[in-house]
């Protein structure tokens, strides 16, 4: 034997939700374990590569962000194609955020693969004196979609791996 690729399994995640809400920052806090408080954070990078392992495969997490699309609503069949999981992130600190999830629930349901897992992220859960959302309405709302809940901080590192992690291997183990 020998030679050969390095990961036993791909998967196609997405970062989705309203600018600003630190999809990005996520996605880099996860991939290469930094943060960036500027306001230039809120470029978009194309997709980040992190390989990991899950009951003993090598998964190779393909995990792409938006490049700013959002804003405009303008997220597509042909971008969610092949997606095989989606995270879905509010802000804790902007309602607006949080009602709009439903809004983009419908965009998937809508565009991407009937068969996609959805996790629901409320990120900037660091920020307690701004925080205008309280976690029992994450949790009712994940639970409306069938979806599962984290709150989680990019700045901190709270609870970034264990909704990763999470979202992996509920992808892996439908497959
Ligand atoms: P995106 O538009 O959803 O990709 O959001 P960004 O990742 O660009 O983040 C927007 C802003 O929020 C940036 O200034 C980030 O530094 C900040 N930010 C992102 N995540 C967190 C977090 O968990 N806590 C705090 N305090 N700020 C965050
Ligand atoms: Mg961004």
């Amino acid at each position: 034997a020998g030679g050969g690729r390095n990961f036993d399994l791909q998967i196609k995640l997405m970062m989705i939700g309203d600018t600003t809400v630190g999809k990005t920052s996520l996605l880099l806090r996860f991939a290469d374990d930094d943060f960036n408080e500027s306001v230039l954070a809120t470029i978009g990078i194309d997709f980040k590569i992190k390989t990991m392992e899950i009951d003993g495969r090598r998964v190779k997490l393909q995990i792409w962000d938006t490049a700013g699309q959002e804003r405009f609503r303008t997220i597509t069949q042909a971008y969610y194609r092949g997606a095989m999981g989606i995270f879905l992130i509010y802000d804790v600190t902007k309602a607006k955020t949080w009602e709009n999830i439903r809004n983009w629930v419908a965009n998937i349901e809508a565009n991407a693969p009937q068969t996609v897992n959805k996790v629901l992220i409320g990120n900037k859960s660091d920020l307690s004196a701004e925080r205008q959302l309280s976690a029992a309405q994450g949790q009712q709302l994940a639970e409306e979609y069938g979806m599962k809940f984290f709150e989680c901080s990019a700045r901190t590192r709270h609870n970034v791996d264990a909704a990763f992690v999470t979202l992996a291997r509920d992808v892996v183990a439908r497959l």
